[in-house]
């Protein structure tokens, strides 16, 4: 194994170790990815934002014969991923936006070029292949029925958020129980089997997104 191979390698598992004594050094639900994002009742100064452990940059494009506005499909982009509910893990993963050189494009695709980007993709879905994701510009606009009680803007970002979340190493993943919060890496445009619709990670689906990003890019992580 050569110098090269082996420094990412070791990178990972120092970013594991520091993952593992902050996991047991803090009180529970208080780790940077902990499961309290959601309590915005939270006294005001008790949770700083965490420097950031991993940097991921991103850039987003319309693709194919699209009407909606990219601005608004950008700017819904920018705010998903960086709400610290979702993958920011609460600064944890930072989010850039970075037109040059980006690890992640983010497309508003015409429905024919999701189909085009791969055989398991199709026209009626948004997928994610190698490191674009494509979003369903057709979606986009009519979002699903499993949203309908919830609306399109939360449609939008379960979308945004569960197709990320392939790019970071997840995959799908079922209803747990009948009213429980859907994984957002369940397929829920499909449907949410007896789960309730949720457009954020769940806290074991984010604490699996840091252990993942660690192993798989270690490239993308700040600290030695
Ligand atoms: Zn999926």
């Amino acid at each position: 194994m050569s110098a090269a191979v082996l420094r990412p390698a070791v990178a990972a598992i120092a970013v594991i170790a520091v993952m593992a004594v902050s996991l047991g050094a803090a009180p529970a639900g208080a780790t940077p990815w902990g499961g309290r994002a959601d309590q915005s009742e939270a006294p005001a100064g008790r949770r700083q934002p965490a420097p950031p452990w991993f940097v991921v940059r991103y850039d987003v494009v319309a693709s194919g014969d699209v009407r909606s506005d990219l601005a608004v499909f950008s700017a819904v982009v920018d705010d998903t991923l960086r709400d610290p509910n979702g993958w920011a893990t609460n600064g944890a993963v930072a989010f850039v936006a970075d037109r040059r050189d980006p690890d992640l494009t983010i497309h508003l695709a015409a429905p024919a070029v999701v189909a085009a980007a791969d055989p398991a993709c199709s026209a009626q879905y948004s997928c994610r292949v190698g490191d674009d994701v494509y979003i369903n510009a057709g979606r986009w606009v009519r979002g699903a029925d499993s949203y309908r009680h919830r609306g399109r803007s939360a449609y939008r970002q379960y979308v945004i958020n569960h197709e990320v979340g392939h790019w970071l190493g997840l995959g799908h993943q079922p209803c747990s129980a009948p009213g429980a919060p859907a994984p957002i890496m369940k397929q829920q445009s499909k449907g949410l089997g007896g789960c309730e619709p949720r457009m954020w990670p769940l806290p074991q689906e984010r604490r699996r997104m840091l252990r993942t990003l660690a192993v798989q890019r270690p490239e993308l992580a700040t600290r030695p």
